[in-house]
Formats: structure tokens, C-alpha cells, sequence
């Protein structure tokens, strides 16, 4: 069944319906959340602002889009029927792809009869009376409910800056991240994309196949690694299938939570020859796995230095106008902003319809009613790609006014940065739950184990308060603020502090510069949440329980009980923090 059939702004909002949970948002969190919490008998409603399901991979429709982490690892482990029964084509799925395979999981699971399309939740107030939550939507929706879960996406909310002149631009202006449903055709026009991280690295090849002509402004130049995509081999397949739950559990005990080779000789100790061919056979491999080259690669300037050469010697040996090569060269830290993964992105800059703008000095001045000004140039255009980001880990929380005990506001409580326990609550906002909030690893690790990770917690968490009694949970302050600060010190071992990206919020003006994502690694954080549990969920309140003693259940959360990988996390890394994350 498709939602698309039906108008939403027909529908009659929603007003004093009681269930047990809300969520907002129906990408891959929002999913299965609302799939776990039925097996448990419990009501939800998801609303979405989307009009169907698949949260990234519904809006990011641009040319090229497609996952980075190899397709029999970029999927749900929780059903081994869907692992069995569903097949990828290509080693890194392409969106359409991972799009089909969301609706395959909806439909599966008739999951859209509980989520409401087209609809932006607004405001959600916790009445500490009632001791539940109220949410409201954009259209007219008023529900409460005694759990509310946040499944809104860590790269959700677009970054559209506020380019002066923008509406006096003739021509359509897209954002990656909301890519129009139908697609876009450039054939035979001038387009201009601004950005060049992963969507923009992306997309510029196969932009660049169809326009006219193509001028890309870039900012800061970005590092990517071939992917070297390919048709999915079927013994290879058929080889993880014959073991799928196997395979899983390497990937978990993995630091990121996906699996690859991992070399943790320390660059420094190889001498340049051994270096070199080292990073040539993992060039060969291509993509993230690029960086496991070497162990110390992300901890050592010095080692990194040696990793960034080798890239911009590459960029160099494709790039044939050296001037152009220069310029796409970058010169901060190998893999300090999130690496990227291309197919021909270098190559294109060798077309002569091509040219590469720098605006790391003069910034894009203005839109024009003709095309873009910047240091004096105005660079005449039919269509404009804004491949500019996110406002990550935290864009869709502020967008949505959350209101915590005593009328405190989220928005207000993350004023200097994101504050979680463990990325799944925050103090002083009961029964909030959030799906890889900050302060979780998420987006430093393979998001859909992540994401599961945290609802199988959740779900654990519920039906405990269930058989106790329990009418909320919260985390304590003294606990949240020691997660805040293990995080912040766990970030500064790593180069990856040290550099403007969305990681540390820099990407936004004004957004403080806090490390959000947890890089410990996946599987001490998973053992963390496991103890926390275990322990009686060891630094949380629970409300109005009336078997207080009755120890936790381990139901949901017992197949994330993660053996840590001894060849690539040892206890001297975890001592010293230096737990490789790609
Ligand atoms: P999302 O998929 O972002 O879904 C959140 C949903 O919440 C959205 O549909 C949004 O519309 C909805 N929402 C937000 N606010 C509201 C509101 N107020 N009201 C109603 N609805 C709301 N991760 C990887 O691990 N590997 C990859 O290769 C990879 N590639 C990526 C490529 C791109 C282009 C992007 C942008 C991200 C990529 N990611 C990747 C990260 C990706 O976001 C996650 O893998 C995963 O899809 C996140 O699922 P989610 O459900 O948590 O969030
Ligand atoms: P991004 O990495 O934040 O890149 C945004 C780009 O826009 C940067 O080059 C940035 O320059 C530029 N920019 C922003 N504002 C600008 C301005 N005012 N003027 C000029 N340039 C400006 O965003 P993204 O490419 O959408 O990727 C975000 C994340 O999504 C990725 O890091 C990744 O986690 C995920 N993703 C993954 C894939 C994949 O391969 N599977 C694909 C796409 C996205 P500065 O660097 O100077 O700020």
C-alpha cells in the first residue's frame, strides 16, 4: 500500500488519542522502534514529516546517492527471514535500492498503518502531572503518550545557508537532502553545486554527464577514496548467508560495527616503501576501509601526514591541470572530516565543461536573478545544487520545541552542546527517548546496528518499567554529566577533535563546538549500556515503581552482548582511548 494515494491534507487531525508511545520520524529508528514496541502489544503512532518511509534515503534522491558501507552490512540483523529473502545488487547499494528495501521492510511488517505521513511534529511537552507527554504537528495533531521517542535521524535537517539573493534566482535551487520525488533532468543546462563533501563527491560525476556545463564551488577540499563499486558477487552473498549471524557478531565486536581488514601496525614503524605499498593495497580496497591501513592513522599527526601525501600524490596523478589538482588537494588531517567514497569524482575535473571554483577566501557573495557572485565573478547559471550539509546530531531536535519538567526546553538545556546519557535521554525530560542521540556513537559506526542497538535497549528498558510499575525514567545529572565529559575527553585523543566539521558542529554558525558522537567504539559502548542495565539501569530514576527490587529482564538487548574484537581493541587502547574508529 502506498501512502502516496492519499491526500494529507484531507484527513481529519488527531486530538485526544492516548497511546502508550509516540515516535517521531520513520526512517530506519523509527521503523523498527514502532516494529519492537508492537511485539511487546504496546500502541504507537510515528508521525513523519515525509510522505513515506525510508527517513535518508526517502529524501536524499540527488544524482549518485548510495551507502558507503558494503550493502550486506548496510541492512537490518534483526530478522534473519529479511537477511535471507532480500538481495543487493551492488557491493555499496545504490538509494533507490535501499529505499526499495525500507518499503520490502514496511510492507513485511505492515508498518504504515501506525504512521501518519506528511506531518512535522511541532511540540512535545512532557505534563508532569500526568507524567506523559503531549505531541503536537503541523497538522493539528494533539496526542499524548507515556513514552516519546525520537527516531528524527542524525543527518536530517538540511543546512540551506542563507545565501543573499537566493529567491531572486531564475533558475530552481535544490538541497541534496531533499531531492525533488521525480528526479531532475540537467541535460543541455549550466548548474552550479556549492559544497564539496560526500553528497556533492557523489553526485558532481554523474551531474557533470548531463549539464551543459558544471561549476562547482568549493569551500574546503575534501579527501575521498575510490570506491570501486561493483555488481554483488553471488557466492560472495551466498557465502554470508550461508552465516549471516555470525557475520553479524565480527561486525559488531568491530570498533565502527562493520567489518573489514584491519592492519594495527602503526604507520611510523614501516619504513616509506613498506608505507607506500601498504596504502596502495588498501587504495585497491577502496572506500572507508581505506583507513585501516594503519592503526595510528587518526591518533598521530605525524603518521597521518604520511596518509594525506599519499592522497594528494593520487589527486595529482588524476588531475591533469596542476593548478586544478592544487586546489582539490586538501591540506588538513586525512580523515579528520568524514572520509569520503567517489566513483570518477577526480576524473570529472578533467572534462573541459567543467571548472572548479574556489571560495575559501571570497565566500559566495550573492545570489543574482543569472547565477552566483563571487570576488567579483558572477558565474552565469540555469539550476544551483546545494550540497551543503546538515545540521547534524542536533538540526531536528531544535527544530522541534521539546519541553521538559519545570518548562525547560531542550533547545535551552543543549544551549553549549548537546548534554545525553549515553546518547538515549537527557535529564529532566522522563520517558524521552532518542534513537543514536549525541553522545552515542551513531554516526561513527555503521548506523543500522546502531540503531537497532539502541531500540533493542529501549525495549528492554520499557517492558522492565512494565513489570515493575515503573511510570518513568530519567537519567541522574551527576551520571549524564559524567557520560558528557567521557565522551569530550574520549574525542581529544583522537586528530578527528581537531578539525571544523559537522562532527564538532562547526559546519553551522554559532552552534557551539562540542565532539557529538561518542568515538570509544562500538562494542565498549554497547558493553557500557549492557552493564547499565544489568546493574539496575545504573544511574537513572525510576518513578513510582512499585517492585523496585525485581532485576531486569535481558530480552531484547542479549544479542548485542559484544566479544570486543582482541585483534584491533585491546584494554591498553580502551585505557588510553585510542580505539581505532574509521
Ligand atoms: P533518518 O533516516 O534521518 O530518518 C529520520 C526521519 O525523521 C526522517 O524521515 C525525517 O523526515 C523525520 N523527522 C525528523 N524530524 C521530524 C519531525 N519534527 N516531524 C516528523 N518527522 C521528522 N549511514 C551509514 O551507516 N552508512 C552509509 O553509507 C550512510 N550513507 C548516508 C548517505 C547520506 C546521503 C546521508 C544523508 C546519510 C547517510 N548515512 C549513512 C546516515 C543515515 O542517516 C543512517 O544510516 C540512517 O539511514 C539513519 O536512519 P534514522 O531513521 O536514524 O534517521
Ligand atoms: P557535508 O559533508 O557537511 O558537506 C557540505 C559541503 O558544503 C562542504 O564542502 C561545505 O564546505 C560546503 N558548504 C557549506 N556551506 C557553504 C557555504 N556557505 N559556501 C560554500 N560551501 C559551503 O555534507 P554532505 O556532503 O551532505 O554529507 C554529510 C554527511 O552525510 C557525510 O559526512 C556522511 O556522513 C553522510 N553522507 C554519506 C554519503 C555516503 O557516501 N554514503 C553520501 C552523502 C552523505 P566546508 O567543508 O568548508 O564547510
Amino acid at each position: 500500500m502506498s501512502p502516496k494515494s492519499q491526500n494529507p491534507c484531507d484527513r481529519q487531525p488527531e486530538t485526544d488519542t492516548a497511546y502508550d508511545a509516540v515516535i517521531v520520524g520513520a526512517g530506519f529508528a523509527g521503523m523498527y522502534m514502532l516494529h519492537c514496541l508492537r511485539t511487546l502489544g504496546l500502541s504507537a503512532r510515528v508521525f513523519e514529516a515525509g510522505g513515506d518511509v525510508g527517513g535518508t534515503w526517502y529524501w536524499n534522491r540527488y544524482p549518485g546517492a548510495r551507502c558507503d558501507i558494503e550493502s550486506m552490512q548496510y541492512s537490518y540483523s534483526f530478522s534473519d527471514e529479511i537477511d535471507q529473502e532480500w538481495s543487493w545488487s551492488e557491493r555499496y547499494s545504490p538509494q533507490p535500492e535501499i529505499l526499495a528495501y525500507a518499503n520490502h521492510v514496511a510492507d513485511r511488517f505492515n508498518l504504515r498503518r501506525d504512521i501518519t505521513f506528511d506531518t512535522c511534529v511541532t511540540d512535545a511537552t512532557f505534563d508532569e502531572s500526568a507524567k506523559r507527554w503531549t505531541v503536537e504537528t503541523d497538522r493539528g495533531d494533539t496526542v499524548t503518550a507515556q513514552f516519546c521517542i525520537m527516531a528524527v535521524g542524525c543527518l536530517s535537517a538540511a543546512n540551506m545557508p542563507p545565501f543573499e539573493g537566493i529567491d531572486d534566482f531564475d533558475g530552481p535551487v535544490y538541497h541534496t537532502g531533499q531531492w525533488p520525488q521525480d528526479g531532475v533532468d540537467f541535460s543541455g543546462l549550466r548548474v552550479g553545486v556549492i559544497g564539496t563533501g560526500s553528497s556533492a563527491i557523489q553526485s558532481i560525476p554523474i551531474i557533470a554527464q548531463q549539464a551543459a556545463s558544471l561549476t562547482v564551488f568549493q569551500r574546503t577540499a575534501s579527501y575521498t577514496v575510490p570506491a570501486w563499486n561493483a555488481k554483488m558477487d553471488p557466492a560472495y552473498e551466498q557465502s554470508i548467508k550461508a552465516d549471516y549471524p555470525e557475520f553479524r557478531a565480527k561486525a559488531r565486536a568491530r570498533p565502527t560495527g562493520f567489518y573489514f581488514p584491519f592492519n594495527m601496525k602503526p604507520a611510523l614503524d614501516a619504513t616509506p616503501e613498506e608505507r607506500n605499498a601498504k596504502y596502495e593495497e588498501f587504495w585497491a580496497r577502496g572506500g572507508l576501509p581505506f583507513l585501516g591501513a594503519f592503526g595510528d592513522l587518526l591518533f598521530e599527526k605525524d603518521a597521518n601526514d604520511t596518509v594525506a601525501k599519499f592522497a594528494r600524490d593520487k589527486i595529482r596523478g588524476i588531475v591533469k591541470d596542476p593548478a586544478v589538482a592544487d586546489l582539490l588537494c586538501p591540506d588538513n588531517v586525512f580523515g579528520c572530516k568524514r572520509l569520503c567514497v567517489d566513483t570518477g569524482y577526480y576524473e570529472t575535473f578533467n572534462q573541459p565543461h567543467v571548472t572548479l571554483v574556489d571560495v575559501s577566501k571570497n565566500p559566495i557573495e550573492r545570489f543574482t536573478n543569472k547565477g552566483v557572485v563571487t570576488d567579483g565573478t558572477e558565474y552565469e547559471l540555469d539550476a544551483v545544487v546545494c550540497a551543503t550539509g546538515f545540521a547534524a546530531m542536533t538540526g531536528s531536535f531544535d527544530r522541534i520545541r521539546i519541553t521538559g519538567r519545570n518548562g525547560l526546553t531542550l533547545a535551552e538545556k543543549w544551549r553549549a552542546g548537546p548534554r545525553t546519557y549515553l546518547g538515549l535521554s537527557t535529564a529532566g525530560f522522563p520517558n524521552l527517548f532518542m534513537i543514536t542521540g549525541p553522545g552515542s556513537p551513531s554516526v561513527l559506526a555503521n548506523m543500522i546496528p546502531s540503531i537497532e542497538q539502541h531500540v533493542d535497549w529501549m525495549m528492554d528498558c520499557i517492558a522492565h518499567m512494565r513489570d515493575v510499575g515503573a511510570a518513568t525514567i530519567e537519567p541522574e545529572t551527576a551520571y549524564e554529566d559524567n557520560w558528557v565529559e567521557h565522551v569530550n575527553e574520549v574525542s581529544k585523543v583522537s586528530l578527528r577533535s581537531t578539525c571544523s566539521s559537522w562532527y564538532v558542529g562547526a559546519n553551522i554558525p554559532g552552534h557551539p563546538r562540542v565532539f557529538m558522537p561518542y568515538i570509544g567504539g562500538f562494542p565498549i559502548y554497547v558493553n557500557r549500556c549492557n552493564d547499565v542495565l544489568a546493574n539496575g539501569f545504573e544511574g537513572f530514576t525510576l518513578d513510582g515503581a512499585v517492585e523496585t527490587n525485581a532485576p531486569p529482564k535481558v530480552r531484547w538487548t542479549e544479542r548485542w552482548c559484544a566479544e570486543l574484537d582482541l585483534e584491533v581493541i585491546t584494554p591498553a587502547m580502551i585505557a588510553a582511548g585510542r580505539v581505532p574508529v574509521v
